[in-house]
């Protein structure tokens, strides 16, 4: 079996004609590669707004925002293409998907239209630019990723099933060395057009290179790799150049909006070397994230999850008593909702949620076991570096530089790379710059 590189390529990366044109020349030498894109940059946008209008029966302003999104592709088209003879292919597939998502104006709308027509985003970028490569005399393959990722009925990847179908469908081009394929898209346990979630192009390309031991996973976006501190919210932020797969997952899984937080799992099960880079600046050297950990002195990164909930439950059952937790945990458990932070004291319990759904019924629950508080809009404040237990002077920088901020909860020693601290949202902004000015 050949060694293929995976390269994945962004939403800003292919969110115009030139920036297609310039992914083409990324992808030249002769090195076998699988090409995994993403939906042009503001395209899955529109359709999640088209669907919610689709929903609400709103027909005209729907009928609108296809007409204009349509109009975007088509224009994108006069610019990308040379010949006419792909550009009237690429016209022709736009008006294909543009007039089936046309269809559901008529008929009933359920989450199986609105997949279907989430897909298309990263269905129309991989088309064209497949297109744009036969124009250029590349011999390249596209292979349809609703053929081979998948899925199961707890929405996670069907793994062995992604592996047999990717490697069934590469085998068919045994002469081949250059595939496209879309991110984000992949079929579910019942064989329906699904999704891996916003941002999931990434998570496709890990379990695409974990599927083929593929060398290396490339993930190409509009910024040099990892920064120490999320530069939509913070200046003079900077590139990181080596993380272990554990602390960037902590950071991804924390907000750091640059990869999405399942994407190192499948990676770091195969020992597959991440690599973050910029199409923008191709040169600039990147983050490289491995299996092994660097074990520096610094402090090396901090993200920041919002949308989190604090849940506090207070009894005087729960001194000197056993069993307690595991009861609350299970109410968590019964309700699939994932717990992130843990904060105990003899007397009560605070934990967080990000998922919200069952919020009322798990309270309901939790009121027999004693009083309890929530807390909405919260966020976690996650700091990566080395935490190990012999370290000391480690948690006074962190707090130092939080020193006026109101802290709700901290959790410090779960991991060796990470705390975490939790506050009010509307405190976020002024957090992560005071880190950063007191951190780096
Ligand atoms: P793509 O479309 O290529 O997947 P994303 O928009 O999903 O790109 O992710 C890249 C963006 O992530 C950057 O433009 C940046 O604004 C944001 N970001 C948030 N936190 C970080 C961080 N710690 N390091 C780098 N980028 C970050
Ligand atoms: N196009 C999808 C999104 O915008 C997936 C991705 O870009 O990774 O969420
Ligand atoms: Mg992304």
């Amino acid at each position: 079996m050949k060694s293929f590189l995976i390269m994945k390529f962004g939403g800003t990366s292919v969110g115009n004609a030139q920036r297609m044109k310039n992914v083409a020349k990324l992808i030249t030498n002769e090195t076998p590669k699988i090409v995994v894109l993403s939906a042009m940059s503001g395209t899955t946008n529109s359709l999640v707004e088209i669907a919610e209008y689709l929903y609400k029966k709103n027909h005209d302003t729907a009928n609108e925002l296809i007409f204009q999104l349509e109009n975007k592709y088509r224009n994108v088209c006069n610019e990308l293409f040379s010949t006419n003879e792909y550009k009237n292919l690429a016209l022709e597939t736009i008006s294909n998907h543009f007039d089936d998502m046309r269809k559901f104006i008529i008929d009933v709308f359920t989450t199986l239209e609105e997949k279907s027509i989430l897909a298309k985003g990263e269905i129309l970028s991989t088309t064209l630019f497949y297109y744009y490569l036969l124009e250029n005399n590349f011999d390249s393959v596209l292979l349809s990723a609703l053929n081979f990722m998948r899925i199961d009925k707890s929405d996670e990847p069907d793994f062995y099933y992604i592996k047999e179908n990717l490697q069934r469908e590469i085998n068919l081009y045994p002469d081949k060395n250059l595939f496209i394929t879309q991110g984000y898209i992949c079929r579910n346990a019942f064989g329906e057009i699904d999704n891996l979630k916003r941002g999931g192009s990434d998570f496709s390309a890990s379990l695409i290179g974990a599927a083929l031991r593929s060398n290396e996973i490339e993930i190409w976006t509009d910024i040099d790799g990892f920064h120490n501190n999320d530069p939509r919210f913070v200046q003079k932020t900077h590139s990181i150049s080596e993380l272990s797969f554990d602390e960037a997952a902590e950071l991804a899984y924390f907000g750091a909006k640059i990869l999405h937080p399942s994407t190192v799992l499948p990676a770091k099960a195969a020992n597959i070397p991440v690599r973050l880079k910029n199409t923008m600046n191709p040169k600039a050297a990147g983050t490289l994230i491995t299996n092994n950990s660097l074990n520096t002195d610094e402090i090396k990164a901090v993200a920041a999850k919002d949308g989190i909930v604090a849940i506090k439950i207070k009894s005087g059952r729960m001194l000197l008593a056993y069993g307690f937790l595991r009861k609350i945990f299970e109410t968590f458990e019964r309700f699939q909702t994932p717990i992130d932070m843990v904060t105990t004291s003899e007397i009560a319990v605070s934990l967080t949620i990000d998922n919200d759904q069952y919020l009322e019924k798990i309270v309901e629950e939790l009121r027999q076991y004693g009083t309890v508080a929530v807390d909405k809009n919260q966020t976690i404040i996650c700091v990566v570096g080395n935490f190990a237990g012999n370290k000391t002077g480690m948690a006074l920088k962190v707090f130092e530089a939080l020193r006026n901020i109101p802290i709700r909860m901290i959790s410090y020693g779960g991991s060796e790379n990470n705390i975490s601290i939790l506050i009010d949202s509307q405190e976020k902004i002024r957090s992560l710059q005071a880190l950063n000015e007191h951190l780096f």
